[in-house]
């Protein structure tokens, strides 16, 4: 060859080109050389080559001038240069010994930023646990990246095969691999599968494996390309993750209650079986369709609402009024909560709803019937108070006719003429107290009556001062004990039970005193009044019966009465928010009352 082009060659090429001798100095370096390393010819020359070389790598070096001494050629041998300013550069050589000069001609490339790259590629294998495999389909035979070594548990630069690389997974699972490497190689198909695999020291851990057919000019399979990975943790935590979602989902299916978890866009994750009952939604599939699909009859209200709890917010009501498109009105009660993510965000929101609208149709309807019963109520007591008010009269007249008759013209009547009329004349003066009693009870009720704040005192007096012929002919006494001034009640009706009670009390008397002890008491929200006699008491089990009108337990001639007096205390009271009771004792009877204090008829 020209000697002139060598020369150029020499000067211009990129690679670095060099002469060496073998006392171990450069004889000739081009310029990509001095460029390189930064040094000038002069200082290259002039210092031994090793001198340039890496103290870890100065060994193997000497050893491959060894072999180049002995006229061996050197292909791809890599060692690193230091340059001027100290670093260093991975140069890869071929050289080749000239033995008729006795030189080495030797050319060099700069490779240190694919060796950068390749240990940046191997380390980011180690951090993600894969490794590169090869196959070749003619030989079976497989090359491995380091990682599949490490993964495998076998010692690197072995050489391995297809058949070493199925052995070690789960025999359960040999026959998917495989299969999937034949169809890989015949089919020319790629595959991806998660298998188990045993490492060496008897580890099970989850893998993949994905292969990639490599195709020839003429279509054949070249080899297969792949990588393998150690996903045995993440493997492992998508599984349990997966165990945890299902134990969460069951428990919302199963939960009986109606239940529904919606992602932040409304859409359904999850939902109770009671969701898809209470809503009448059958077995519809509502995972996934949005909220509003599913109800396209959300009022909108609601809507804002679930804006509300998206933003954080925790909604609830008892009671909620739905009409829907088809115009059934629906009743609920619901609970919205937002739900977080494990990086504590808001991901979607919580429904928990109870539909109510029996519940509410039957209270409804309860209230008709309290209704209604208090109208029937309002309308007995208003032809009770007519009918005694207007029976009066005619009574009256009966009595006074009677009377008359008996005054006037007794003298006409035989002796049973005489009996009828005595007759006549008592029933009448029956019927007269029990239309008396009848009109006072139907007043009770009457809007003539209200609340005003007295003395108790002065009204005990007059009390006192009215039994006060009674108590005298009965040679009876009342005791009284109280120390409660201002009431708020409806005076004359008060009145009318501590009367009553108190005058049972000496009536319902057989003993030689009859005395009746009344106290008065009050707390916060009550006034108490307790009134005890010595008198015949009242029958074990009856205590509750003598307050229903005209309920009596003794003759009318021995002790005479209408029967109403209590029923009438019982009114009084219950209508003062309050409670009466009787509670019979060994010699006597005690009856206890409250009334509330100042209450609101
Ligand atoms: P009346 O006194 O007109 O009979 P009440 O309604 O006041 O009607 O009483 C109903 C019945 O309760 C009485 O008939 C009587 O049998 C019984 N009773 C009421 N108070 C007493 C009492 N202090 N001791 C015993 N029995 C009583």
């Amino acid at each position: 060859m020209n000697t002139d082009l060598l020369a150029q060659f020499f000067e211009f090429s990129n690679d670095l080109l060099c002469l060496a001798n073998t006392e171990g100095f450069f004889v000739k370096v081009n310029p990509a050389f001095i460029k390189t390393l930064g040094f000038s010819e002069e200082e290259l020359l002039k210092r031994k080559f090793l001198d340039f070389i890496h103290e870890e790598d100065v060994e193997l070096t000497l050893k491959e001038v060894e072999k180049l001494s002995q006229g061996a050629t050197t292909i791809g041998f890599e060692n690193r240069y230091q340059k001027k300013d100290g670093t260093f550069v991975w140069l890869q050589w071929n050289s080749t010994p000239d033995p008729a000069s006795g030189l080495l001609f030797a050319i060099a490339r700069d490779v240190t930023e694919q060796k950068k790259m390749f240990r940046l590629l191997e380390q980011t294998q180690n951090i993600a646990n894969i490794g590169a495999w090869e196959l070749d389909p003619k030989t079976g035979k497989t090359e491995w990246t380091e990682q599949i070594f490490k993964i495998y548990g076998i010692q690197p630069g072995q050489s391995t095969d297809v058949e070493i690389g199925i052995n070690q997974y789960h025999a359960e699972d040999q026959s998917i691999i495989v299969k999937a490497v034949n169809d890989a190689i015949e089919k020319k198909e790629s595959f991806d599968v998660k298998l188990r695999f045993l490492k060496s020291n008897g580890e099970e851990i989850w893998v993949r494996s994905k292969g990639d057919p490599v195709l020839a000019a003429d279509g054949s399979v070249q080899v297969i390309r792949g990588i393998f990975q150690d996903i045995d943790a993440e493997e492992r935590m998508r599984m349990a993750l997966a165990t945890e979602e299902n134990i969460l989902q069951n428990l919302i299916k199963h939960t009986p209650a109606a239940v529904a978890m919606l992602d932040l866009e409304m859409k359904y994750l999850a939902h109770s079986d009671r969701w898809l009952v209470d809503y009448d939604l059958g077995e519809a599939k509502i995972l996934g369709k949005s909220h509003y699909e599913v109800f396209p009859d959300v009022l909108d209200r609601w809507k804002d609402d679930h804006q509300r709890v998206l933003a954080g917010e925790v909604l609830k009501k008892d009671r909620d009024h739905w009409i829907r498109e088809d115009g059934t009105e629906v009743y609920i009660a619901w609970e919205l909560r937002p739900w977080f993510d494990s990086h504590g965000k808001i991901a979607g929101l919580i429904m928990l709803t109870q539909v109510i609208t029996q519940l509410i149709e039957t209270e409804l309807g309860l209230q008709k019937t309290v209704e209604d019963l208090q109208k029937s109520n309002l309308d007995l007591e208003q032809f009770a108070y007519v009918a005694s008010h207007d029976l009066r009269e005619p009574l009256r007249m009966i009595g006074n006719f009677s009377e008359l008759l008996e005054m006037k013209h007794s003298g006409d009547l035989n002796d049973q003429g005489q009996d009828y009329l005595g007759r006549i004349i008592k029933s009448a003066e029956r019927l007269q107290l029990l239309v008396d009693s009848l009109l006072e009870f139907s007043r009770v009720g009457r809007k003539e009556s209200e609340v005003t704040a007295f003395q108790l005192p002065d009204l005990l007096g007059e009390i006192q001062e009215q039994l006060h012929l009674y108590l005298k002919e009965n040679n009876a006494v009342i005791e009284i004990q109280s120390d409660v001034t201002t009431v708020k009640a409806v005076r004359g009706q008060l009145g009318m039970v501590i009367y009553n009670l108190l005058h049972n009390g000496i009536k319902f008397n057989e003993s030689d005193t009859p005395t009746v002890q009344l106290k008065c008491q009050q707390d916060e929200n009550f006034l108490y009044f307790q009134v005890k006699d010595n008198g015949i008491g009242v029958e074990l089990g009856k205590e509750q019966k003598i307050f229903g009108a005209f309920q009596r337990l003794h003759k009318r001639n021995v002790y005479p009465g209408s029967g109403v007096g209590l029923a009438l205390c019982k009114k009084i009271v219950e209508r003062h928010a309050g409670t009466i009771s009787c509670s019979p004792q060994k010699q006597g009877s005690i009856f206890e009352f409250r009334i509330k204090k100042d209450p609101t008829l």
